[in-house]
């Protein structure tokens, strides 16, 4: 009797295994493709927990919108900033950047930037795979209860697209080129506003906010490249942008 019990819980649990085995790589599937029912309907939802992210592997931008918009459960923002050695972000955008944060998240605790590592690496440009390696060695705080986190790395080229400035890396990260910044003309004049409108910009769309036509607004395409005018270069989001922001302040959170 006991031995015929003990089979029976065994496959029980057997089947169960299967099964969740079959519901998590179905999901993993379905919000890898994107483009489908299941995804448009529960992406935000998981989405809004950072553990859920981690299980499921939700890391693309727009993915941890919830941590800067939600000042209910996420009051502090901490923003982490590690530089490749020569190529640090200047000591006025460090002293910016939160106050520029800060008008979008409306966090009710004080931005705070902690200047991390100096990474010492002789790479003259990086590919995303070779950020994201350098991300895993030196990142050091993740969003947890209570805290939002922006992880910053300064480094010199972007090898994948050479003209970039700035790209999102992972959910709640970018990387900021700061090697092609300084190969600008007049770039120390406009330092400054280069760093300022291009970290604005990533942030801009790990809000999963889209470019924007205007060529006004900081999500303007031209923003993250060279070749743009710098007298038309700004650090301010648009109307539209503004009030996209806002649609998802109370949409989801
Ligand atoms: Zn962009």
């Amino acid at each position: 009797m006991f031995k015929k019990l003990s089979v029976i819980i065994l496959k029980f649990f057997i089947v169960a295994l299967c099964l969740t085995i079959i519901a998590y790589s179905a999901i993993l599937l379905l919000f890898y493709q994107r483009d489908n029912w299941f995804n448009d309907k529960f992406r935000d939802s998981f989405s809004y927990y950072p553990y859920l992210r981690t299980i499921f592997k939700l890391h693309d931008f727009g993915d941890g919108k919830g941590d800067y918009l939600n000042s209910k459960k996420f009051p502090k923002l901490l923003v982490e900033i590690d530089s490749l050695d020569g190529y640090e972000l200047s000591s006025k955008a460090k002293e910016e950047i939160p106050e520029d944060l800060q008008e979008i998240c409306q966090k009710p605790e004080d931005i705070e930037i902690i200047e991390d590592d100096t990474i010492y690496d002789d790479h003259l440009s990086f590919t995303i795979y070779e950020i994201e390696k350098l991300q895993k060695d030196y990142r050091n705080y993740y969003p947890q209860k209570g805290q939002a986190v922006l992880y910053i790395i300064c480094l010199n080229k972007f090898a994948d697209s050479p003209t970039n400035i700035g790209t999102t890396t992972q959910e709640t990260s970018m990387a900021i080129f700061e090697g092609t910044i300084s190969d600008l003309p007049n770039y120390k004049d406009n330092q400054l506003l280069l760093e300022k409108s291009t970290i604005l910009h990533e942030f801009g769309h790990l809000l999963a906010l889209d470019h924007s036509e205007s060529p006004y607004s900081v999500m303007s395409e031209t923003v993250e490249v060279v070749g743009r005018e710098v007298d038309i270069r700004t650090c301010d989001f648009s109307e539209e942008d503004l009030r996209e922001i806002e649609e998802l302040r109370e949409k989801y959170y």
